[in-house]
């Protein structure tokens, strides 16, 4: 199998992540994971950019980490995409997979746009939008038990690794009831908790393209570990 952790954070980029990408690439190295894509909290998640800066500066700082990643992974032969988490709600994120950071520079209106508008937007540029972790349940969110409306995602964030596990059920339910690709990720904030969560190709994936239809046909094993 080849293994992919797809809900990663990385230290310089996300200010609640510890770890840098070269403890990542020898975490996957270590457990065997042929491929990482990078998720860093964006504009209005918590992110470590300042929200200050000009726009084109603000996304290439942001997308820091996720280069030097992918020079790692190069080097160390772990296929590395770029990819997204970004709050649309208070408390409430996405993750988006296959948008291209040029994208994003060419687009500063991404931040003013409704949830609806970006799923539009997200597709037009080739990507999809996963709803990461629907039911999460923290005192800094309002509403844990309302998910987003399905009808902006591709797939759901099913298993997440610092969910309950309750909050995890409700995920597959609601996934299940709306008929939407389930997706696990370990939200990995720490090298350490890396390699308990992700999906699984029975195939090699080195391409973005490839890796995007198999998502949306569901054509992967979850990982996720025993209880
Ligand atoms: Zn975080
Ligand atoms: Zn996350």
């Amino acid at each position: 199998m080849y293994k992919f952790e797809i809900h990663l954070h990385t230290n310089n980029c996300s200010a609640c992540a510890k770890s840098s990408p070269r403890e990542y690439i020898d975490a996957a190295l270590e457990h065997e994971y042929s491929g990482i894509v990078v998720t860093n909290h964006f504009y209005h998640g918590n992110t470590r950019v300042d929200r200050n800066l000009p726009w084109r500066d603000f996304v290439n700082a942001y997308i820091e980490d996720y280069l030097e990643f992918k020079e790692l992974g190069d080097k160390y032969g772990i296929t590395v995409f770029f990819g997204i988490e970004e709050g649309f709600a208070a408390g409430k994120e996405m993750l988006v997979y296959g948008l291209d950071p040029q994208c994003l520079l060419d687009h500063p209106e991404f931040l003013l746009m409704t949830l609806k508008e970006k799923y539009e937007f997200i597709h037009e540029c080739g990507g999809i939008c996963v709803c990461a972790h629907p039911f999460r349940d923290r005192s800094y969110i309002p509403d844990p038990n309302t998910p987003p409306n399905p009808k902006c995602f591709d797939a759901i964030e099913c298993f997440n690794l610092s969910n309950t596990i309750e909050a995890n059920e409700k995920a597959f339910v609601y996934s299940f009831n709306n008929k939407k690709v389930m997706l696990s990720g370990s939200d990995v904030h720490h090298a350490k908790a890396f390699g308990n969560a992700g999906i699984a190709f029975d195939t090699p994936v080195t391409d973005y393209p490839t890796f995007l239809e198999k998502v949306k046909k569901g054509d992967f094993k979850l990982i996720y570990p025993e209880f």
